[in-house]
């Protein structure tokens, strides 16, 4: 049986948590002078962006409302980006502003398919927020109105992402010991 992860196995903090929390408040004032009078939905993908998510909308201080999505299938392997939604919107995002709160963007393959996904809907805007972005990975190009952090092609766990299952509740994004990726 595959043992269970704990932050012993994180070898280097890659984005510590005062960091974390200074950026995720910068993008929420942004997105509140954005947005001023627009009532924008936040959309995230769970389980990864959940913890984004509620320290942003936090950050935000205009009204907003929040809607959450379930894919299976997701991650790099799934092939083109192509994934199962196992759960929709709650609320019709026709004419509504949308701004999807990603964690990480890798190859963009995924967050492409559910902008497609998401722009059928016919909302009046569709912005992405990622916290997270490895650019040097990108294989579609992809608009990115609010960018966290940059960051080089490493496998990190923490503030949402997972090594399975575990370590999501890591309040800062971390690099983990090689044996422990093994
Ligand atoms: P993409 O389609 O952009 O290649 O893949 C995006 C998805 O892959 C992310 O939403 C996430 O689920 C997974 N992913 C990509 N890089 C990492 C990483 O460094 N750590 C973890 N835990 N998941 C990642």
């Amino acid at each position: 049986m595959e043992r269970v992860l704990t932050p012993e196995d994180v070898a280097e903090v890659l984005v510590p948590r005062n960091v974390l929390q200074a950026r995720v408040r910068e993008l929420g004032a942004r997105i509140s002078s954005d947005y001023e009078g627009r009532e924008p939905v936040l959309v995230t993908v769970l389980k990864g962006g959940l913890f984004f998510m509620a320290d942003l909308c936090r950050a935000v201080d205009i009204d907003c409302t929040l809607d959450f999505m379930a894919v299976s299938g997701y991650g790099p392997a799934s092939f083109g980006g192509v994934v199962r939604i196992t759960k929709d919107l709650d609320e019709d995002i026709t004419g509504r502003n949308v701004i999807v709160v990603e964690d990480i963007i890798d190859t963009g393959l995924t967050l492409n398919y559910l902008l497609g996904v998401l722009r059928a809907h016919g909302p009046a805007s569709l912005e992405v927020c990622v916290l997270l972005d490895k650019d040097v990975r990108r294989i579609v190009d992809l608009p990115i109105a609010y960018r966290g952090f940059s960051i080089t092609d490493r496998y990190v766990v923490g503030y949402g992402l997972d090594h399975r299952q575990y370590l999501r509740n890591l309040p800062y994004v971390a690099v983990l010991k090689e044996e422990a990726v093994r």
